[in-house]
């Protein structure tokens, strides 16, 4: 075995050993008698966490390919499609949005700062003919929790079809999906649900429906949405998937899903709440500067400035050669300006969190910067 990295990472996460035990269960087949009940579970356990009725499809693949699969399906080739951007996943929504060769509003906000409301709806006026808007709800590039509530609103007045990147949200935060109007919603399996990679999930209503049958421009054969549609209709009593599944990395999920509902899901949300308060007090004690106001950081992930005393690589590669600890940097234009620490699984619990604030404690030492004794620890206090 190779030796343990415990993830800081805002994606990948490390998740539990009992999650992990079903990674090495017998290969089942993935139709018929066997397979049927875990279907029917997961589908069930998936429109609880949603809060949904909406149809619900788990796809093997990134989230990336869910994410592809629902602009693919929802907006034809030329049609408008209003793009909330303020970080590096806000881009890929352009970026898949320009494969699909749509015509793109793009919807901008400064990196670190959320999407405002109040834009979305003067885009809209001067694009009536517009289809669907499409946003990010945490940018985890950034740590910005995006309005969504709000963003969703201003859409539906304008009846356009709403699709959303909870990839780094859902699970983390309360979002009722059906309350707020989200027509698309994507989720991957190793964020907030703890799981191992390897599927998204993806709920889509009969607003989206409506648009979707309304055009025939499928992207592609596999990440159109109209297949999987298929396969529940036609053969959903035995076979409810047009491919082979990763039936591993499902029942992974599945306790992944059963362990959030019974820690409940207030508490599980309230377990990142509580990472990033800590872990935004310690650091702070320690010196550094969040790149997000608390009003709108997210709690599942924290980014950090960088700071004249050393390079954040510096500090990166301390990190993992003393202790093994792995956390994310910069991405796009905040290369080497920011490190990323996020709050996901174990990354979340006390000995963590512990070691965590410790290390960078005993590296500011390392490099002779005053620091008040035990200051990242006692963030956890605060
Ligand atoms: C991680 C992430 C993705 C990409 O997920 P993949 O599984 O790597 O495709 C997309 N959007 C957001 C907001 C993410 O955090």
């Amino acid at each position: 075995m190779t030796q343990h990295i415990k993830l800081f990472t805002p994606g990948p996460g490390d998740v539990d050993d009992d999650v992990l035990d079903a990674l090495s269960l017998p290969v089942m087949r993935h139709y018929g008698p066997d397979w049927m009940p875990v279907h029917v579970e997961m589908d069930e356990l998936l429109h609880r966490l949603f809060q949904t009725k909406n149809d619900m499809y788990v796809v093997p693949g990134p989230a990336s390919a869910v994410l592809d699969m629902a602009i693919g399906s929802v907006v034809a080739p030329g049609k408008k499609i209003i793009i909330g951007t303020n970080g590096f996943f806000g881009d890929r929504l352009v970026e898949i949005s320009q494969a699909h060769r749509l015509e793109i509003i793009p919807f901008k906000a400064a990196w670190g700062k959320p999407l405002d409301p109040n834009l979305l709806e003067s885009l809209i006026k001067e694009n009536p003919d517009t289809v669907a808007f499409a946003m990010v709800h945490h940018e985890t590039s950034t740590t910005v929790l995006n309005p969504l509530k709000d963003l969703m609103a201003v859409a539906r007045k304008a009846g356009l079809v709403t699709i959303v990147d909870t990839v780094s949200s859902l699970a983390g935060v309360d979002i009722p999906v059906d309350d707020w109007g989200i027509d698309i919603c994507v989720c991957g399996a190793n964020k907030c649900i703890e799981a191992a990679p390897g599927i998204g999930f993806i709920s889509v209503s009969p607003h989206a429906w409506t648009v979707i049958d309304s055009h025939d421009a499928p992207g592609c054969w596999y990440l159109d949405l109209k297949l999987w549609r298929h396969y529940i209709q036609e053969w959903g009593a035995w076979h409810p998937s047009p491919v082979t599944l990763p039936t591993n990395v499902i029942l992974a999920a599945r306790t992944a899903i059963k362990k959030i509902f019974e820690r409940g899901v207030e508490a599980h949300y309230a377990r990142y709440a509580t990472a990033s308060r800590s872990m935004r007090k310690g650091l702070t004690n320690l010196g550094f500067e969040m790149l997000v106001p608390e009003a709108y950081a997210s709690p599942i992930a924290t980014a950090v400035k960088a700071r004249p005393e050393f390079t954040l690589d510096e500090l990166t590669k301390w990190l993992m050669d003393e202790h093994q600890i792995a956390i994310g940097g910069g991405l796009g234009e905040l290369t080497g300006k920011v490190i990323r620490v996020g709050h996901l699984g174990k990354a979340a619990e006390r000995e963590y969190m512990l070691q965590f604030l410790f290390s960078v404690e005993e590296f500011l030492r390392m490099k002779k910067i005053p620091v008040q004794p035990g200051g990242g620890v006692a963030g956890m206090f605060e």
